[in-house]
């Protein structure tokens, strides 16, 4: 199979073969169990030392979570993948498997609130330090970078603001340098930005968003890709007393089953069913997102529109170098005043109120008073969040009625 539709819906084939079902089920059934049970004392403790294919305790692995794993690792061409409870289960159990007390990473300010707080707050209190530095700017990266750098940490296209980075640039640093690459993808997915081809050797994501799509439960995964820098980083190396030191093996080993951030397997089935629908629902979502952004263009009441997709926008070209040319789903765009925003909500219909994004239904939020309401308004202003900004995450529903409901909702401005 070389398509990335076929290889969505049908799974690696080695992989179906190894784990064939009793019954001959075409969809892997939801193992909801703690734990497995063993004929010999040998085989269990065989089991347990992963010298076979087993599983033994649902924290440590499970077929319904090995499946989605295996299906995400065979469309992103990774060399493996772990999937946990929540997209920040994955991005902090990441970057703690990579730092130690007194190391650091390298990233931006613009990025996904929780992250942020994890970075300035949480592992700031482990004696990580994340450095918040100007990623568009590779001398200030270089001139952050010590003995002590593990990663760099980015958003490949950031929320809300949408800027889109430089990752061939950002990747040469992190080579140089040895440092790992840690992308999260969760707005594009690999349909749209192939981490392997960029030399990302983490890529994190939220699997709640697109590939759940309805919105119906909390996962993450972390997908690790094949890389010579694993061998360098001094806390993988701990963990593995003999043979090759991968992200995977050391992380399994440790990080892992000690910090139980495991993905039940009911959450796991809704997300292999969501999975396979993924690209379908990106290419609609993205579709209605230009059609929405080129309608908003043209009203008066509209100060302005920020979305990658658009041709005047100031990321096109990275979008069409980096991203095939697809903005995704999310944008946004700017009203007179936040009266003017709240009024404008409360009018919408169709379009709901909610903090979701890339789901099948168009979600709008004013992300200056909900997502980002913990922080002062000095705090506000430093990270560039506007009163007058409105998000938009485009569903699949048809855009002549997303067009409308806006049309309306304006009308009492
Ligand atoms: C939602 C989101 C996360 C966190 O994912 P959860 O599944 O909610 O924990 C991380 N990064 C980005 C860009 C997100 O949109």
């Amino acid at each position: 199979m070389k398509g990335f539709n076929s290889k969505l819906v049908h799974g690696d084939k080695n992989f179906r073969d190894k784990n064939k079902d009793k019954f001959g089920a075409l969809r892997t059934p939801i193992y909801d169990c703690a734990a497995f049970e063993y004929d010999s004392s040998e085989e269990i403790a065989d089991a347990f030392e992963g010298k076979v294919c087993g599983h033994a305790y649902t924290r440590i692995s499970n077929p319904t979570v090995a499946e989605l794993e295996s299906r995400i690792a065979y469309i992103s061409g990774a060399e493996s993948v772990v999937c946990l409870s929540s997209g920040m289960a994955a991005i902090s159990n990441a970057v703690i498997s990579l730092c130690a007390a007194g190391d650091n990473i390298i990233t931006s300010k613009y990025l996904f609130g929780n992250t942020y707080s994890l970075f300035k707050n949480t592992i700031a209190s482990f004696g990580i330090e994340a450095r918040f530095v100007d990623l568009t700017n590779p001398e200030e990266i270089k001139n952050n970078i010590d003995e002590k750098t593990r990663a760099i940490f980015l958003e490949n296209i950031t929320n809300p603001h949408l800027i889109i980075f430089d990752m061939e640039k950002i990747s040469t640093i992190a080579d140089e340098n040895d440092l790992i690459l840690i992308v999260d993808n969760t707005l594009l997915t690999n349909y749209i930005f192939d981490c392997k081809k960029f030399g990302v050797d983490i890529e994190v994501i939220s699997n709640t968003k697109i590939i759940s799509g309805g919105g119906t439960s909390v996962g993450g995964s972390i997908i690790a890709y094949k890389s010579d820098k694993w061998a360098k980083n001094p806390k993988l190396n701990l963990n593995i007393k003999e043979g090759e030191v991968t992200f995977m093996k050391s992380y399994r080993k440790e990080i892992y089953k000690n910090f139980g951030s495991c993905l039940s397997p009911q959450n796991a089935y809704y997300q292999i069913l969501g999975l396979e629908t993924m690209s379908l629902r990106i290419d609609k979502n993205s579709g209605n997102a230009l059609k929405v952004a080129k309608f908003l263009e043209t009203e008066e009441k509209v100060k302005s529109v920020n979305y990658t997709g658009l041709t005047n926008n100031k990321y096109h070209s990275l979008t069409k170098k980096q991203f095939k040319g697809n903005g995704g789903s999310l944008l946004t765009f700017e009203l007179g005043s936040k009266e003017e925003c709240y009024k404008f909500m409360n009018e919408l219909s169709m379009i709901r109120r909610s903090t979701n994004l890339c789901e099948n239904k168009t979600l709008i939020i004013h992300p200056y008073s909900t997502i980002f309401c913990e922080y002062s308004e000095d705090k506000k202003k430093e990270l560039e969040i506007s009163d007058k900004m409105l998000r938009l995450s485009l569903g699949i529903e048809d855009a002549c009625d997303i067009i409308e409901d806006i049309k309306k909702a304006l009308t009492v401005l």
